[in-house]
This record gives structure tokens, C-alpha cells and sequence, in this order.
């Protein structure tokens, strides 16, 4: 392997206990692998978080409930994202329970007449206007599929849209409040509501006392924090305590060291030119991989605990880094992109700051063709 993803397996495990152990009893929890397990590797992560209790897994898509059902995880699924009228039956079968934010849906559902009754979750929109139903078309929705023989209102849901990126909570404070009107208009007309979820990792951590029937847990499960904010306000309303661990390491080998003269240019565009003689190693990883362009002659990579920087841009295939300082780098030494070596570290926070993103876009992005390894400790 020429590059790798190394995937801490009990680092995911006991983030998940430790934000299950912050909710109050009976509280389900179902941790987000959409997005190849936030880069961590759908089954070697649904199989962690599946060990490790977890009650139901967040997919996104109908390809993710096939290839967990193929690698034999059985947890119930629960689709967040839109299935199309023609994936319908296969998705049911699969046994994912589903959201549905349009008619069509269900209409397409009773044409079908499923063996077993479609488990579905009205999505209502409370604020962050992309999926989902205002409130009086969600509650109609809900009657129907109350009054359909082929389906069963398994759950209601909503999403925020402002918790991580602030730490004035106003908005999502308004955007729960609606929630809950709609999820009390419901019981006034006697429908039962099912699973009510509308918590992320930063309501979860935040908020544990609001987190409903079940929480939707993504980015913290994996051991980072949704954001600075939310690692702030967590300090501030005394979830000191919470300790999440980051799980992905990933590494490369070098394929190349070679000794450039003072004066060369490193790499397409010449934006790089050597100061000195320059030992330099050639990575094989490049922006296909994940490794983002933005971060031309700004990184580091690690090796053998050094840091060595990224000189000159970063190609589809290939970076270049100068390991003058790391006399040890040689062909075949491994090379951390991302995560700690030694008692350095590069954090997916930093990373993105170098990029310009964020972590959840950083790890999610890392090139699902690259191998995860799952490890223990
Ligand atoms: C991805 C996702 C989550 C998890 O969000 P995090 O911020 O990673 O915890 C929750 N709900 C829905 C609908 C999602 O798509």
C-alpha cells in the first residue's frame, strides 16, 4: 500500500459511549456513516459503532444500506437522504426506515404494497429550508401515513441550521421551539409521533437534555468537535468532561528522496524555488486523493515526528515535501498527512484551516479508493 487510512477502532467506540453517556436514559442514538463514515470507512465504522451499541445508523444513500447489509451489519438503517420512486422497493427491502418530505413518496410506497409496513419519518422544516415540509403540510403528511395500511409514521425530524456556527444558540433555540409545537399538534390530534430526532453532535453535546427520542451523531462520534464555537460553548455550560478522540490516521510512504540545488523550482507553476540545497521527497498522494491543492506550500506532513513542509503545489498524484531537517526520511519511510505522529500532530481543524474548509470536509473527502485500516488502540 502506497496509502492508507488508519482507523482507531476503539476511539470510536468510546466516543460513542461517552456521548451516550451524556444523554439522558433511553435516549437512542444513531451515529451518521454517510459520507464513507465521515472518511473513516462505512463498515469498518458501522461495525465499531455497532459493537459499541449504537441503536440505529444514519446512511445517506440506498449504495451505503447494500453494502452494509452485504458486509452483514443489521442495526436498523435510517435513510436521511432522498431515495428515488424507482429505488423505492429495493431500499424497503434492505430494510432502511426512511425520510419523507414529499407526497409522491408515500404514493409511490402504497403502489409498491410492501410486505412489511414502510417505517417512515416526516421531515418538518423548522428553519433551515432544505429538506423537509413547513408544519400543516408535515401534519397532513403524517394523517396519511397514520391512515395507510402500507406504512407507519416511525418518526418526526428536523434538522438545525445554526448550532456550530455561533455560540449564540437564538436561532436554534426557535428552530426547537417550532419543533416541539408541531410535535405537540400532533399529539393534541391523537396521532403518536414516533421517534422525535432533531439533534446533531453539537445539539447533543450542547443540549443533551433536549435531545428528544433519538440523536443523529456525526463528527463527534468520530472524535473531532462540529466546530470551535461549539467546543467553546461546551466549555462554558460544564461538558468539561467530554473527551472525543480522533480515530483517522492518514499516512503514505515516500516513493522518492532526492537532493535539489539552491535556486530550483519545485513543481507545476514554479511557485516554489529552493533558498538551499534541498532534500526533497516525493509523496504519492495528491489533490484525487483528497490532499486539497490549497495546501501548496502551506502543510506539513509528519516523518518519524518531524515536520516537513509541502514545497511548490500539489498535483493530482504527487506532493513534494522538503525533508532537509529529516535526515532519517527515506524511500519507503511512512509519512503522516493527517493525525499525530510522534507528539506531533496534524489535526483535520488544522488541515482545514489550511484549506480553507472545514474538518467534516476534509476527512469526508478523503479518496474512498484508499484502504481503511481498522485497528485497536
Ligand atoms: C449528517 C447528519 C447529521 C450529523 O451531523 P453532525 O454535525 O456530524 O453530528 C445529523 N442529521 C442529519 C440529517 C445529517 O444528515
Amino acid at each position: 500500500m502506497l496509502t492508507w487510512v488508519d482507523v482507531d477502532v476503539s476511539a470510536l467506540q468510546d466516543n460513542l459511549r461517552a456521548l451516550s453517556a451524556g444523554l439522558p436514559d433511553g435516549a437512542l442514538v444513531a451515529p451518521a456513516v454517510k459520507g464513507n463514515a465521515y472518511g473513516h470507512g462505512l463498515v469498518v465504522a458501522a461495525r465499531a459503532f455497532a459493537a459499541a451499541g449504537a441503536d440505529k445508523l444514519c446512511i445517506n444513500a440506498l449504495y451505503e444500506a447494500r453494502t452494509l447489509r452485504d458486509a452483514g451489519v443489521q442495526l436498523p438503517l435510517y435513510l436521511v437522504g432522498h431515495v428515488a420512486t424507482e429505488d423505492l422497493a429495493q431500499a424497503l427491502e434492505l430494510g432502511c426506515e426512511l425520510v419523507v418530505f414529499n407526497g409522491e413518496t408515500l404514493d409511490a410506497i402504497e403502489a409498491l404494497a410492501p410486505d412489511v409496513p414502510a417505517q417512515l419519518h416526516v421531515k418538518v422544516e423548522t428553519g433551515n429550508n432544505r429538506q423537509g415540509l413547513g408544519p400543516d403540510a408535515a401534519r397532513l403528511l403524517a394523517e396519511r401515513i397514520v391512515g395507510s395500511p402500507r406504512a407507519v409514521l416511525a418518526g418526526v425530524a428536523s434538522h438545525y441550521a445554526n448550532v456550530e456556527d455561533t455560540t449564540d444558540h437564538g436561532y436554534a433555540k426557535d428552530q426547537l421551539r417550532r419543533f416541539l409545537a408541531f410535535c405537540d399538534d400532533l399529539g393534541q390530534r391523537g396521532i403518536d409521533a414516533g421517534l422525535r430526532h432533531m439533534s446533531n453532535s453539537a445539539a447533543s453535546i450542547l443540549w443533551p437534555e433536549h435531545c428528544l427520542d433519538m440523536v443523529r451523531i456525526g463528527i463527534s462520534a468520530y472524535g473531532m468537535w462540529p466546530s470551535r464555537e461549539t467546543l467553546v460553548a461546551a466549555l462554558l455550560g460544564g461538558r468539561k468532561d467530554l473527551e472525543l478522540r480522533p480515530a483517522l490516521t492518514w499516512k503514505c510512504r515516500v516513493v522518492q528522496v532526492k537532493e535539489v540545488p539552491a535556486g530550483e523550482f519545485i513543481g507545476y507553476g514554479c511557485s516554489y524555488r529552493t533558498t538551499h540545497r534541498t532534500r526533497l521527497a516525493i509523496l504519492p498522494v495528491g489533490y484525487y486523493d483528497g490532499y486539497d491543492r490549497g495546501l501548496s506550500n502551506v502543510a506539513h506532513v509528519l516523518i518519524d515526528g518531524h515536520r516537513a513542509p509541502v514545497r511548490g503545489r500539489v498535483c493530482m498524484n504527487i506532493t513534494m515535501v522538503d525533508v532537509t531537517d529529516v535526515p532519517s526520511a527515506r524511500l519507503d519511510s511512512h509519512v503522516t498527512l493527517l493525525g499525530a505522529d510522534g507528539d506531533e500532530a496534524i489535526t483535520a481543524e488544522q488541515f482545514a484551516s489550511w484549506a480553507g474548509s472545514i474538518n467534516y470536509e476534509i476527512v469526508a473527502r478523503i479518496n474512498d479508493r484508499i484502504p481503511r485500516v481498522a485497528r485497536q488502540g
